[in-house]
């Protein structure tokens, strides 16, 4: 079964991939020990990693610390390639909240061995995503709170004016590599406080004025 977003209208929307950004916020990189990188560093969740609002997520279990990273999502609105940095708003048809889970033991493991980090970040549900509201021009992304909490207690609490890549940046830097289609979704990187998570957690996420999120892990 494929999965697809839900918009706030109540259509849903086809999604070939997510692209995430990786070390996006400097407190992120030193919480970590991570070196910043020189350019913006990519990769992909597969569609199968799409998890919507209110669906029960199951933590793999060949992890024993998966983390939450809360972040801003952008979904396109058509296709495109090699986009300009003055025209990237032109693409975006919405944004939302979405976790990036990590299984952060796992990613060490890779990491050392120089290996792919898709055990770590692509697995089945690792990309919870809210409903996404459509773009109007009274939201300025690039402005907004944004917070995670598990079992009410406040653990990311950050805003998106502190991306080191900004938003059209990330998208004109992402479609160098990858044609983008309408559906797909940018993960624009998490701010510090990520944390690992148990089943029978349950997280909520918040981009100010644009979108929750409500997750019950197992
Ligand atoms: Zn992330």
């Amino acid at each position: 079964m494929m999965n697809y977003l839900e918009l706030e209208n109540g259509e849903s929307l086809y999604s070939s991939k997510i692209v995430c950004i990786a070390r996006n916020y400097v407190a992120h990189i030193k919480e970590l020990n991570n070196v910043t990188p020189s350019k913006p560093t990519f990769f992909i969740k597969p569609n199968s990693s799409l998890a919507n609002e209110g669906q029960r997520v199951l933590l793999p279990n060949y992890s024993n610390s998966v983390h939450h990273e809360i972040e801003l999502a952008i979904v396109i609105g058509k296709s495109g390639k090699k986009i300009p940095k003055e025209k990237a708003y032109d693409y975006i048809m919405g944004y939302g909240v979405a976790v990036d889970l990590t299984a952060r033991d796992v990613q060490a493991e890779m990491k050392k061995n120089g290996f792919p980090w898709e055990a770590a970040k692509a697995f089945d549900q690792s990309c919870p995503i809210s409903k996404i509201k459509l773009k109007d021009d009274t939201i300025d992304p690039q402005n907004l709170s944004i917070s995670c909490s598990v079992n009410q207690e406040l653990r990311q609490d950050g805003n998106t004016n502190l991306m080191i890549y900004k938003i059209d940046e990330i998208i004109a830097a992402a479609s160098e590599m990858f044609t983008l289609h309408k559906g797909d979704v940018i993960m624009t990187g998490t701010p510090e406080g990520v944390g690992k998570l148990e089943s029978g957690d349950i997280l909520t996420g918040e981009v100010e004025g644009v979108a929750k999120i409500h997750i019950e892990f197992s």
